[in-house]
């Protein structure tokens, strides 16, 4: 917006705000905004739906309480209500709050909360969106465990997307249930400027719930430190082996029903389809239909085309035959237009009844959703669950609640266990939670991990304690190794630079060391050996190659190690609530940039910086991989992925470095957090693991890519 209509803007603020506020809080609402102009903001549009996510940082509930009404009020946030007046043609939005109720609807708790709550099994839906309405001009929808953080900017952009011309949203926040499973409803009210038909308003409701389903997975640090895994993708080979494991398990049911299954063929679409042979996805996926978990060795080599031509599949006593592994076309792909996530597999079976199929998604770091069967299911399978077939019925269980929903019941959308929330939504609120509560950092990483999963302080410490025992022996192995993977694109450099970090004073330090690990690490991943997703398979070295080098330089117990782990993968897990870890949804910014990430507030923690410094590292690291991009040659995890393991574990360093030396970032941790997904949403498609740009489109990439290609016609002919 330019300087010169800021007048303009604030008097339309003034006019609107009018009816609603006193004239000490308006007054107060006219410095907050000149307060953002003055603090250099005007330039990305102050208000702008662009720049909402910032916004939304800062005005949170009890800031924007503290900034237009009075301490004593502010207290009371909780009964505060909100309303929001965009004007799409202005890209405008101005956000208001008030303690009187805006609307002449008031909500009963009671009648709110019994929508959510089934008192008697003790279990919740976890997200309800009522789609009544009575006035063709207006849209109601109401929804729980949500926060306002996370409601704005999802709101806004279903709005944007279905190109609704809104006059006004309402949100009234009204409820808390006291339920430490619900810890918020909301009833949203949008007025349109013209009327919508029945059909577009059924699609908005169906969007609404689909982005805060999104919302509703109960994170674990074990999600960003983990799993163990054959190499070399997390999201390509990981996700699609859980993918197959999966499906394998649905079509288990399938047969338990009584249906006799012939056939069954692979689709691919999106990423999978464009790259997922140069990360082995065709075999993960054949290899988890097969039963072979992630971590398994013989996972790839039962996935192989030629083997599952000549073998089929044996799945609940029934040999299957093998139909091929398919591109699904760009035509065939817009069935799954709607949703967000770039690596799909389709598993289409043919039974003595008809056909059945199945849509899993990678969403990054090894971690899947089955979101389809026979149709959209509205609550989609996040594999997080074991799933196991009890008495012919199959039945899911989380290793620790013992809780077993069974299939049907997730199929046909019915109440489920819902997962824990985190009591807090962002690095902001993590610190002062923490103050507030007076916890050491561990103690609040393993109390949250605790309650998200329903788990011990033991199994969590013992599970971390096996992922560094694999971290270590992929270091060995690496610097031991002497071959060159697959397409010599990699391999051997680890041990050169062990060599020579080893016999050069100057270099063999922290970050000497940690260089040659961390390339040592990925190393072992190109040629799909075992090594521990953090967050992902192709920023696997990072945290190892630091952990290693600090060990032998320090010599901190396994405990400490364990304990540094933790904060990697909880930090991370503060970060990716809000995005996926794949770099083919918001690049390598999202991969090696969180991983660096991560090492640096683990070292931090392990040189014993208080929780403030742990953040800074954190924060300063992620500030300096904004826009990495994801351009693998080939789409092999190889070019410049093992490489660039190396460069970002020093990046680690220095920036731990820097916190404990005192050293702040300038930006706040969540708005830096934000600025990675604003930057991550707006990264070019071909920069998102397509192999379409950047160093998969230079001479030399191309050469190999062609070479390639033979590989890839053996899997779709
Ligand atoms: S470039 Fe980065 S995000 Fe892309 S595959 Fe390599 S490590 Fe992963």
């Amino acid at each position: 917006m330019a300087n010169g209509q800021w007048p303009m803007v604030i008097m339309s603020l003034i006019t609107s705000l009018q009816p609603y506020l006193s004239p000490e809080a308006l007054s107060a609402v006219c410095d907050s905004i000149l307060q953002f102009k003055q603090q250099n903001r005007s330039h990305v549009k102050v208000f702008s739906t662009d720049t909402l996510s910032v916004l939304i940082s800062h005005l949170n509930w009890e800031t924007m309480c503290n900034k237009l009404l009075s301490k004593e009020l502010s207290k009371q946030y909780k009964e505060c209500h909100y309303l929001i007046l965009p004007d799409v043609e202005q890209d405008l939005l101005v956000v208001l709050m008030s303690t009187a109720s805006l609307d002449e609807r008031q909500l009963d708790p009671d009648d709110f909360k019994s929508h959510f709550l089934d008192a008697e099994h003790h279990i919740i839906c976890p997200i309800w969106v009522d789609e009544s309405r009575t006035d063709p001009c207006r849209i109601h929808l109401q929804c729980a465990n949500v926060s306002h953080y996370t409601l704005f900017p999802n709101l806004l952009e279903i709005i944007s997307n279905n190109e609704i011309h809104a006059e006004k949203i309402r949100i009234l926040q009204a409820i808390e249930t006291g339920s430490k499973n619900v810890t918020c409803c909301f009833d949203v009210d949008i007025t349109l400027k013209m009327p919508l038909a029945d059909e577009p308003f059924k699609s908005i409701a169906d969007d609404f719930r689909r982005y805060l389903q999104n919302r509703l997975k109960a994170m674990s640090i074990f999600d960003l430190v983990g799993p163990a895994m054959v190499g070399p993708s997390s999201s390509h080979t990981a996700g699609a082996s859980r993918i197959g494991l999966y499906s394998r398990h649905i079509i288990e049911a399938v047969i338990a029903s009584g249906e006799k299954v012939d056939s069954l063929k692979v689709v691919m679409y999106a990423s999978f389809r464009d790259t997922g042979v140069a990360h082995k996805t065709p075999h993960a996926l054949g290899g988890g239909l097969s039963g072979f978990a992630t971590d398994d060795a013989e996972l790839l080599a039962h996935g192989d085309p030629d083997y599952l031509n000549e073998h089929g599949f044996e799945i609940g006593g029934q040999h299957i035959a093998f139909e091929g592994y398919k591109k699904g076309s760009l035509e065939e792909e817009k069935k799954f237009a709607q949703q967000t996530g770039n690596n799909i597999a389709e598993i289409i079976f043919q039974t003595d009844k008809g056909s059945h199929a199945i849509a899993g998604f990678s969403v990054g770091g090894g971690n899947i959703e089955i979101r389809y069967y026979d149709g959209w299911l509205k609550s989609p399978i996040n594999g997080k669950s074991d799933m196991r077939l009890v008495n012919g019925r199959l039945e899911t269980c989380s290793d620790a609640n013992e809780q077993y929903p069974t299939i049907e019941k997730i199929f046909n959308d019915e109440a489920i266990a819902a997962p824990a929330k985190l009591p807090f939504n962002s690095f902001e609120e993590m610190l002062r939670y923490a103050n507030e509560k007076d916890k050491d950092l561990i103690d609040l990483i393993v109390e949250t991990e605790m309650t998200l999963q329903d788990t011990n302080r033991e199994k969590i410490y013992s599970k971390m304690a096996s992922y560094w025992h694999v971290m270590e022996r992929a270091v060995e192995q690496g610097l031991k190794s002497k071959t060159l993977s697959l397409f010599k694109l990699s391999g051997k450099n680890a041990s050169k630079l062990n060599s020579y970090v080893h016999e050069n004073m100057l270099f063999d330090n922290l970050f000497g060391r940690s260089i040659a690990y961390a390339v040592a690490v990925n190393e072992i991943n190109a040629k799909s050996g075992l090594i521990v997703a953090c967050p992902t398979a192709g920023s696997c070295g990072i945290l190892p190659g630091v952990l290693k080098a600090y060990e032998e330089a320090r010599k901190p117990s396994e405990r400490s190690i364990c304990e540094a782990m933790m904060v990697a993968g909880f930090f991370g897990m503060l970060l990716f609530d809000d995005v996926s870890t794949a770099g083919a949804d918001y690049g390598c910014q999202a991969e090696v940039g969180a991983a660096s990430a991560m090492a640096a507030a683990a070292l931090t923690y392990l040189e014993g910086g208080d929780i403030d410094q742990t953040v800074e590292a954190f924060t300063i690291a992620i500030k300096n991989v904004l826009g990495l991009i994801c351009d693998p040659v080939a789409g092999l995890v190889e070019v410049p992925c093992v490489k660039r393991n190396g460069m970002y574990a020093t990046q680690a360093i220095s920036a731990a470095m820097m916190a404990l030396s005192g050293v702040k970032s300038f930006i706040s941790p969540d708005e830096v957090m934000l600025t990675m997904k604003e930057v991550g949403q707006r990264l070019h498609v071909d920069y998102k693991e397509t192999g379409r740009a950047g160093l998969a489109k230079t001479r030399d990439g191309k050469k190999v890519e062609n070479a390639f290609a033979g590989e890839i016609k053996k899997f779709f002919g």
